[in-house]
């Protein structure tokens, strides 16, 4: 089966895609310096005889093995985990990208990257097409990662042209489930948690503005058939689950499913954040045959164990 390189891999969804590939047979070796990650979500894999993780910075790691395919999540997501080291975020985007596709180039590996819906910034056109070329403010707070995102995508297009390396580049809609950090800032892991404790769920804004929240498993499914496609695909995908939702409905979806009588407290908008966001993904429903299944409210209560386990006071 190969061996598969996982940067990210102790990550939220990357460690979801670490246990995809050990279930297929792969040698996997995950790459993470738990910037972000935490040991917890690869815990049940470090006695597996197939896994290996090396703690190591994607943007200096010197390749130490043959890899046949890899798959590049090595970046903070959370927008204040983004922030707390903007220069770095967009050098982890930028160096690490480009280190790891150079050690794609040299062993003939096939390239994942994960892109993201930030790469049509604040967006004009609505839903997102990936012919759509976004709406990013290039000089404000989200850009270290919006920006070090497109210069990702723009490194793998380059890469294909000028040395046919077969890249293949996702564009990742928001996405919940379990292993979220609950502490790294995202509304989804913030109203559960908060929901759960009876504290105030905080809304940003009045709450109008839109997500589409796609659930892991369908997520990390679209992953594989982006990746597992034979024919080499030209061109950046989006996934995402198309059903948009308020932040405000958000918050309701919520309270109904945790039963919690916390109340709703409204804070400031934070700078640049997107009005609306929805994927349109017939590319992907085209090329890969990939629709999400998991509806929102079903994922929410799929996810509630995982949330409720950290929120029980030990
Ligand atoms: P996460 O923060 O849980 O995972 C990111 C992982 O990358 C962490 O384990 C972190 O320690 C690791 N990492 C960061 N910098 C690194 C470095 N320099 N060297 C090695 N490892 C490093 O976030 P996630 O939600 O699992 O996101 C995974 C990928 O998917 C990211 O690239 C993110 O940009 C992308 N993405 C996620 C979403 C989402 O909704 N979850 C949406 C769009 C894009
Ligand atoms: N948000 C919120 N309360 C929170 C966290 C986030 O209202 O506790 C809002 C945030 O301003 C944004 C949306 O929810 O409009 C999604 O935020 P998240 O950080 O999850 O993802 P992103 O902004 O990267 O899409």
């Amino acid at each position: 089966m190969g061996t598969a390189l996982v940067t990210g891999g102790a990550g939220f969804v990357g460690s979801h895609v670490c246990d995809r590939l050990l279930a297929e047979g792969h040698a996997v070796v995950c790459l993470d310096n738990l910037m972000t990650g935490r040991l917890c979500n690869i815990e049940p894999l470090l006695n597996h005889p197939a896994f290996t993780f090396v703690q190591a910075d994607v943007r200096t790691f010197q390749p130490d093995r043959r890899v046949d395919e890899i798959w590049n999540l090595a970046s903070p997501a959370s927008p204040p985990h983004y922030q707390r080291d903007p220069v770095g975020t967009l050098m982890i985007n930028v160096v690490g990208t480009e280190a790891m596709l150079a050690w794609a180039r040299r062993d003939g590996a096939r390239f994942f990257q994960a892109s993201t819906s930030e790469v049509y910034g604040d967006p004009s056109v609505h839903p997102q097409t990936e012919a759509y070329w976004g709406n990013v403010n290039s000089t404000g707070p989200r850009a270290c990662y919006d920006e070090g995102k497109r210069a990702a995508e723009a490194l793998c297009f380059d890469y294909r042209r000028t040395y046919g390396t077969d890249v293949r580049v996702v564009r990742i809609f928001n996405t919940y489930g379990p292993r979220m950090d609950p502490l790294d800032g995202r509304v989804v892991s913030n109203f559960l948690m908060k929901a759960l404790a009876g504290e105030p769920l905080e809304l940003y804004g009045d709450g109008s503005q839109t997500r589409s929240f796609c659930y892991v498993d369908d997520l990390v499914e679209g992953f594989f058939r982006m990746m597992r496609s034979a024919q080499p695909i030209d061109g950046p995908v989006n996934l995402g689950n198309p059903g948009e939702f308020t932040i405000r409905e958000l918050a309701d979806a919520v309270l109904e499913l945790t039963g919690s009588r916390s109340p709703l407290a409204f804070r400031p908008l934070p700078t640049d954040d997107p009005k609306q966001r929805c994927p349109d993904i017939t590319r992907a429903q085209a090329l890969l045959g990939w629709t999400p299944k998991v509806p929102l409210a079903e994922g929410l209560a799929r996810c509630l164990p995982y949330f409720a386990g950290l929120a029980r006071p030990s």
